[in-house]
């Protein structure tokens, strides 16, 4: 293909992108007091609602754009990443929009849904042992011809930090007219760090004094990390909470922009995911459970300081992908998990008990 009908291409393909985020909404920020914290306002940004299910819909489209402004990202070069899953299913559904062949390189121990997802859009799915490193391998079969998305090297720098509404603009515009309009404290896990990163940089950009709390699976690499900065840092368990729970600090996660890790157990992210469903009625994975005990954590620090304000924080992506995994009481209780006491005593702390 000559030079020219390249760039057309690439043109034609960065007005697809543009168009579907023209043709999609904003996601809602759900509003919700609970009677054990008066005067504390809670706000839950639904990125479940987006059309690939996840917040990774928004890191797949920048990403994309990204690969195609730099000149990486040619016509009918086909695509691949590695990914635990969300951003496999959102890169596989931008994959299809753009007419490109996509594989995700994945451990094998990912949620089945997941797998699926991404098969149903067309993608394939390369299964890693758990433990081998999948960017490695994702760089391997890049090497052939591909272009290699990298979310975990490039998902700080593919996203508008100063806006051009990225989540965090997008959160502090929703919140404008609330009581507390500037938040005391956001909430968001980090898998890439892309999140946080694009959170924390808007936050110092605009001036607000909010401070950034990670929402870490007990026993992680981020609580380990972060008190001394240590890029190097690594930890050899793992987390049952997919997106989040890295071994490894990725290289998109920025240390400066984050003000306190709250490390959560495995089994109080599950027991927090399953009270999200009575509460809002739909199901949420498992990180949106971590997110939710840690804004509990830091609303009581609140309450027992006297103090009133607004909490924010994400549901990161949809229920219906752990249906066989942590919706699962028998998946549970055979990794001796049982999510009920747990749940109980967060309903307790809810109702002010
Ligand atoms: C990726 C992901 C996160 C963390 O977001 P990052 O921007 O990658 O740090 C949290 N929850 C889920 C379900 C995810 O897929």
């Amino acid at each position: 293909m000559s030079s020219i009908n390249e760039r057309q291409w690439v043109s034609e393909a960065i007005n697809a992108l543009q168009r579907e985020a023209e043709r999609s909404a904003d996601t809602h920020l759900l509003h919700m007091t609970f009677a054990g914290f008066p005067g504390i306002d809670f706000y839950l940004k639904d990125e479940a609602a987006h059309p690939t299910g996840s917040l990774k819909h928004r890191l797949a489209r920048s990403l994309f754009l990204y690969a195609l402004c730099n000149g990486r990202l040619r016509p009918g070069q086909p695509v691949v990443d590695a990914s635990s899953g969300s951003t496999a299913i959102s890169e596989a559904w931008f994959a299809r929009l753009l007419g490109l062949q996509f594989t995700a390189v994945m451990p094998d121990n990912t949620a089945p849904g997941k797998i699926e997802a991404v098969r149903a859009l067309g993608g394939h799915c390369d299964l890693i042992p758990v433990g081998r490193c999948t960017q490695e391998r994702a760089r391997e079969i890049a090497a052939a011809g591909g272009c290699f998305l990298d979310q975990f090297g490039l998902a700080e720098r593919a996203t508008d930090w100063r806006g051009n509404n990225n989540i965090a603009e997008s959160i502090i515009g929703q919140m404008s007219r609330e009581p507390h309009p500037h938040p005391a404290w956001v909430v968001c896990g980090v898998g890439t760090g892309g999140t946080s990163a694009t959170i924390g940089r808007y936050l110092r950009y605009r001036g607000l004094p909010t401070q950034l709390c990670v929402a870490e699976p007990e026993g992680m690499v981020y609580a380990k990390a972060w008190p001394a900065r240590d890029r190097s840092a690594h930890v050899g368990c793992f987390s049952l909470i997919e997106g989040i729970g890295r071994q490894n600090v990725e290289p998109s996660f920025q240390f400066g922009v984050v003000d306190e890790v709250i490390e959560v157990p495995d089994a109080d992210s599950i027991a927090a995911m399953l009270l999200l469903e009575e509460l809002l009625g739909f199901r949420y994975g498992g990180s949106s459970g971590t997110n939710l005990v840690a804004c509990l954590r830091l609303a009581t620090r609140m309450r027992e300081a006297g103090r009133t304000g607004s909490i924010v924080t994400l549901l990161c992506d949809r229920g219906a992908r752990y249906r066989e995994t942590l919706y699962d009481p028998d998946w549970l209780a055979s990794r001796g998990i049982d999510p009920t006491p747990r749940k109980q005593a967060l309903q307790r702390q809810l109702q002010g008990g």
